[in-house]
């Protein structure tokens, strides 16, 4: 049955995919965001659907809409974008998330929380299964992220305790794919733009540290399978690609897939707090969702690549200046 669902942070790389999926399932799509890290180019195609609206608006304000289902997906999320105003990002994670709970407790609303691996930090557990607690450095420059999801899940849990608010939480895995923000600092968006250009790419440390790369599309279907699941799953599930993969193996996939003659430099300085492995375990999403992913790094990698190809780089703004 149409439903009628409101996506926050909707106008970026993951909400702008979920809009369009909504959409095609036959449902009204309310999208709000404020833009930070997202152009309106985005959901430009969306725009004049008859069925899809857009709300230029900050989650850290009140917000009110007649809906049956909400995904919270507003926030910054690549670490340049959310080091740059820690203290907004804190905010937006966990008032704009009180806000979409109230919202949900008020309309009698579905909501899926769009929460991350971050919530184990640098982790002693390999792979990382719900049940860890996570290993997060609360005074560090990713903390504002990390520790404002992890305040976010609570927020989630507690509405529903105390509210009987329906919840869903998803902890997403690094994904990427057409339409990731060029500038976002991030490392698949970095080494392609790099690789495209013959640039040197920047290996921060020795490439060695892991993670596990999920493509969107692979990504929105868990998040719309388990939004559409019985509503005694609540989560946390991990949703993420198991296949893991060291930072320099990745270096070494773009440059080869893109046919680059960029030239591989380890050793440029670790952020800060940087984990040195992340993988998935998704035992639960196989069991819960009937879902793993499909797309294999090297397939959506060439997808990824193909796209940034056809992007003119001087039409796109750089939210801030970290990447
Ligand atoms: P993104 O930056 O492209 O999207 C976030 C959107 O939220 C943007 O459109 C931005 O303008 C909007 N936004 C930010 N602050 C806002 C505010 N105060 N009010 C309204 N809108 C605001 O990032 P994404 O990769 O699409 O991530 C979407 C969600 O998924 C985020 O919540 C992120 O934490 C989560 N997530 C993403 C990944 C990933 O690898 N892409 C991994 C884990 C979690
Ligand atoms: N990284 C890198 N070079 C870059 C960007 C990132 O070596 O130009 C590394 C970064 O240090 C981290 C990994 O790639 O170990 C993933 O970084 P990203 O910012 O994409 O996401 P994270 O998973 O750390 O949030």
């Amino acid at each position: 049955m149409p439903k009628r669902i409101l996506v926050t942070g909707g106008a970026g790389f993951l909400g702008s995919h979920l809009c369009e999926r909504l959409l095609e399932g036959g449902h009204e799509v309310i999208c709000l965001d404020n833009l930070f890290t997202s152009q309106r180019s985005n959901i430009e195609h969306l725009l004049g659907q008859p069925r899809f609206e857009f709300a230029r608006h900050d989650v850290t304000s009140p917000f009110s809409f007649e809906v049956d289902e909400i995904y919270n997906l507003a926030c910054p999320a690549a670490p340049g974008h959310y080091q740059y105003n820690p203290i907004r990002t804190i905010k937006t994670s966990f008032i704009g998330t009180m806000h979409a709970l109230g919202l949900a407790k008020r309309v009698g609303a579905k909501i899926l929380q769009a929460s991350t691996s971050e919530v184990y930090g640098d982790p002693d557990i390999h792979p990382q299964p719900e049940s860890y607690r996570g290993c997060v450095n609360p005074i560090g420059p990713r903390a504002c992220y990390d520790e404002g999801k992890r305040a976010a899940e609570t927020l989630m849990f507690d509405y529903h305790r105390m509210h009987k608010v329906k919840i869903k939480v998803a902890r997403i895995f690094n994904t990427y794919g057409p339409r990731m923000h060029p500038y976002d600092g991030r490392v698949v968006s970095n080494f392609i733009r790099q690789a495209l250009a013959n640039e040197t790419i920047t290996m921060y440390g020795d490439g060695m540290q892991t993670r596990s790369f999920c493509y969107r599309d692979d990504l929105i279907e868990a998040m719309i399978r388990l939004m559409n699941t019985n509503d005694t799953i609540t989560g946390p599930i991990n949703i993420g690609n198991p296949d893991e993969f060291t930072i320099l193996d990745l270096a070494k996939k773009v440059v080869a897939i893109s046919g680059s003659k960029s030239k591989i430099e380890t050793g440029r300085p670790l952020p800060a707090d940087d984990p040195k492995q992340r993988c998935p375990n998704i035992t639960i999403a196989k069991r819960e969702l009937g879902w793993e992913p499909a797309i294999k790094l090297d397939v959506g990698l060439k997808k990824t690549i193909d796209w940034f190809r056809t992007v003119d780089l001087s039409s796109v703004r750089a939210p801030t200046p970290n990447y």
